[in-house]
C-alpha cells in the first residue's frame, strides 16, 4: 500500500509537472505569435467582453485572432457576416454575365474551395459531382469539421457549360480563353501543343487575369486567405499537384493524401507530357495554397462514391 502510495503520489507530480510545462509554452508560444499584442490586453468591446468572462487560457487565445485580422486590411472582407450556408452567392460574372455560384459549408478558420467545371463543355461531370457534393453537405451525408469553412463554386465557367455543354468547345469562355491558363505563373500567350489535348481556337488571354472568371476567383481566394484547393477536371483518373517543375510541398502532400482516398493516379504517370502554363494550380501554390487538379475517370461519370472519400480526405488533412 505505501509503495502504491508513493506512486500514485510520484504520478500526480509528474503530471502537475508537465501541465505546468504545457501551460507555459501554450502561453509563451501564443504570445510570441501575436507578437506584442497578445501581451497587452485587448481594446475593442466584444474582446473586453471575452476577456473579463474568462480567465487565463482565454485571455491569451482571443487577442492572437484579433492581432492576426487587423494586421491586414483584408479583415473587411473575411469580418463581414458569411453569406447564409448552403445557399448560392455570386463571387463574379462570365464574359457573358452569367454569376459565378458558390457555397459555403462551415464557419471555421481553416478555409478551404472546391471547383468544377474551370473547362466547361465535355468537362460537365465535374460541375455535376460539385452540385452533389454540396447535396451531400446539405443533408449532412458529409459534416464540415468545426474548424474549417469549405466553398463550393461548381462551375468556374458558365460560358463554357452552359454554350457548350457536352462539347469540346466548351473548354474555353465566350471569348475562347482556356480560363485554366490565364493565370500569372508561368503564363505565356501560347503553348506547345505536343500532348496536349488539340483545341486549337483556345487562347490564354490577352495576358494574366484578362478573364473576368479568373479575376472573380483570384479575389476570392486571397481575400478569403485560402488554405488548400481542388480544382476538378476529366477525365485522366489522375491527380496533379500546384507546382512546377517540382510539386510544391504541400499541394505534394495533398495530392498524396487524396490519391490514397480515391485511387486516382498521383503522382500522374499517365501524363502525356503537355506543356502546362498559366495554370490555377500554379498561380495558388505560389500564394502558399495547397492545390490540386483532380480528373474524374471519363467525361460522363460524377465518380460521386470515389468523391465522398476524396473529400472527407480533403477535409481532414492538414499542413
Ligand atoms: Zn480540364
Amino acid at each position: 500500500m505505501k509503495r502504491s502510495f508513493t506512486n500514485n503520489a510520484k504520478y500526480l507530480l509528474i503530471g502537475f509537472l508537465v501541465g505546468a510545462l504545457i501551460f507555459v509554452v501554450v502561453f509563451v508560444t501564443a504570445n510570441l505569435l501575436a507578437d506584442k499584442h497578445a501581451l497587452s490586453l485587448p481594446t475593442s468591446a466584444t474582446e473586453t467582453g471575452t476577456a473579463t468572462l474568462a480567465p487565463a487560457f482565454t485571455f491569451t487565445i482571443t487577442p492572437v485572432f484579433a492581432a492576426t485580422n487587423t494586421a491586414t486590411p483584408t479583415l473587411a472582407i473575411t469580418s463581414t457576416p458569411l453569406p447564409p450556408e448552403g445557399e448560392a452567392f455570386s463571387i463574379g460574372k462570365s464574359i457573358e454575365g452569367k454569376p459565378l455560384e458558390m457555397y459555403r459549408f462551415g464557419s471555421g478558420p481553416i478555409v478551404r474551395v472546391i471547383i468544377g467545371a474551370i473547362h466547361g463543355g465535355y468537362e460537365s461531370n465535374t460541375a455535376t459531382l460539385v452540385y452533389l457534393l454540396r447535396d451531400d453537405l446539405k443533408n449532412h451525408t458529409i459534416v464540415v469539421p468545426e474548424e474549417i469553412t469549405l466553398y463550393l463554386l461548381p462551375i468556374l465557367n458558365p460560358d463554357g457549360y452552359f454554350d457548350f455543354l457536352n462539347q469540346p468547345e466548351g473548354r474555353g469562355n465566350a471569348r475562347s480563353v482556356d480560363i485554366n491558363r490565364n493565370w500569372s505563373v508561368l503564363w505565356q500567350p501560347d503553348w506547345d501543343r505536343t500532348g496536349c489535348f488539340s483545341y486549337l481556337r483556345l487562347t490564354a488571354g490577352e495576358h494574366p487575369f484578362s478573364e473576368p472568371e479568373a479575376i472573380a476567383l483570384r479575389d476570392f481566394l486571397l481575400a478569403n486567405k485560402v488554405d488548400a484547393l481542388i480544382s476538378y477536371h476529366s477525365a485522366m483518373s489522375a491527380i496533379f499537384a500546384g507546382g512546377q517543375p517540382d510539386p510544391d510541398p504541400a499541394s505534394d502532400s495533398l495530392a498524396r493524401a487524396l490519391s490514397a482516398a480515391s485511387l486516382y493516379l498521383y503522382p500522374p504517370t499517365n501524363d502525356p507530357g503537355c506543356q502546362y502554363t498559366g495554370q490555377l494550380i500554379d498561380w495558388a501554390a505560389a500564394q502558399g495554397i495547397a492545390a490540386v487538379d483532380v480528373e474524374l475517370t471519363d467525361h460522363q461519370s460524377n465518380d460521386i462514391l470515389i468523391n465522398r472519400k476524396a473529400l472527407e480526405a480533403f477535409l481532414a488533412w492538414r499542413r
